[in-house]
């Protein structure tokens, strides 16, 4: 991706785990990397089509008098989470701080935090046989709007689709959106985990059909196993209910393991 980038801005603000810098304030520089498509911009000549970086220099240097962090990696984090929820266009940030007062009593040049963030794209599956279902999966992408880190880009349309595994129970309503988020997997994990609990609250057969069930498909190209989390879903090529309402939304997008496409994936299901 093009990229903008900012050298060495000179704040004087108080960051710091010392009393005397949260008072007295001193020098910190500050260098910024910013991930956008230039390309429009390159063609019209219209700034507007672009990020300004003058703007950016103010907006970073306000952020930094404004808040009073003890750590540069804190001021690093929330800056570049200012700058990614504020600044239209802007896919991905490097921040780099450093601090050449930085009292450690030694004669050092700077002490910096440097550190990249941006925001990712996940595909959400998402379930429920139990009550009123369609209330419970509208309830769940309301939540997810709801949050400032999070954006609903797309949602496929709501199948009704028969029970899976344990078949003795309701048929279930399915579909998938995928979210931009600047949320890290297990995070976004945690976050789902929360709106099922909520949406859970009134489940009164602890093993019960369930009344909301959010899974994480795929999370940019991202391949992990760990205990909590596995990316992409270890099921999904074998569940008809989420290749299908996926298909609707992303059938272009291909499995980073496989490297099937999601279409492809279906049609394989519906052909074995
Ligand atoms: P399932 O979704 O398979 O029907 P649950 O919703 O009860 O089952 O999830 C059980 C556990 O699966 C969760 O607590 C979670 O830690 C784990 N898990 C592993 N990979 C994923 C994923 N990609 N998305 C959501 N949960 C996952
Ligand atoms: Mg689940």
């Amino acid at each position: 991706m093009d990229k903008i980038k900012i050298k060495d801005l000179e704040v004087y603000c108080n960051h710091g785990v010392y009393k005397e810098e949260n008072v007295l304030g001193q020098k910190f520089l500050v260098s910024a990397t910013l991930y956008t498509d230039t390309r429009l911009a390159g063609i019209t000549d219209d700034l507007t089509k672009s990020i300004n970086y003058g703007t950016i220099c103010h907006k970073i240097t306000q952020f930094l008098k404004e808040h009073t962090y003890q750590l540069i990696e804190t001021a690093a984090e929330q800056l570049a989470r200012f700058l990614l929820l504020e600044v239209k266009n802007l896919e991905k940030i490097s921040i780099e701080i450093k601090k050449p007062w930085a009292p450690v009593g030694l004669p050092i040049n700077t002490v910096s935090v440097e550190i990249e963030r941006k925001w990712h794209t996940a595909f959400i599956a998402l379930g429920s046989n139990m009550g009123d279902k369609e209330g419970y999966i509208s309830q769940a992408i309301e939540r997810l709007e709801e949050q400032e880190d999070c954006e609903v880009v797309k949602r496929s349309d709501l199948i009704v689709t028969a029970p899976y595994g344990v078949t003795e129970q309701d048929e279930f309503l399915n579909g998938c959106l995928e979210l931009r988020t600047l949320r890290y997997p297990l995070e976004l994990l945690k976050l789902l985990n929360t709106i099922e609990k909520e949406a859970n609250r009134e489940r009164k057969i602890h093993w019960g059909p369930r009344t909301l069930d959010l899974d994480i498909i795929f999370y940019d190209d991202l391949v992990m196993d760990s205990e909590k989390l596995t990316i992409p879903h270890v099921d999904m090529k074998n569940r008809d209910f989420v290749l299908q309402p996926l298909t609707q939304i992303a059938a272009h997008k291909r499995h980073p393991i496989f490297g099937k496409t999601v279409a492809e994936m279906l049609r394989e299901l519906k052909e074995q």
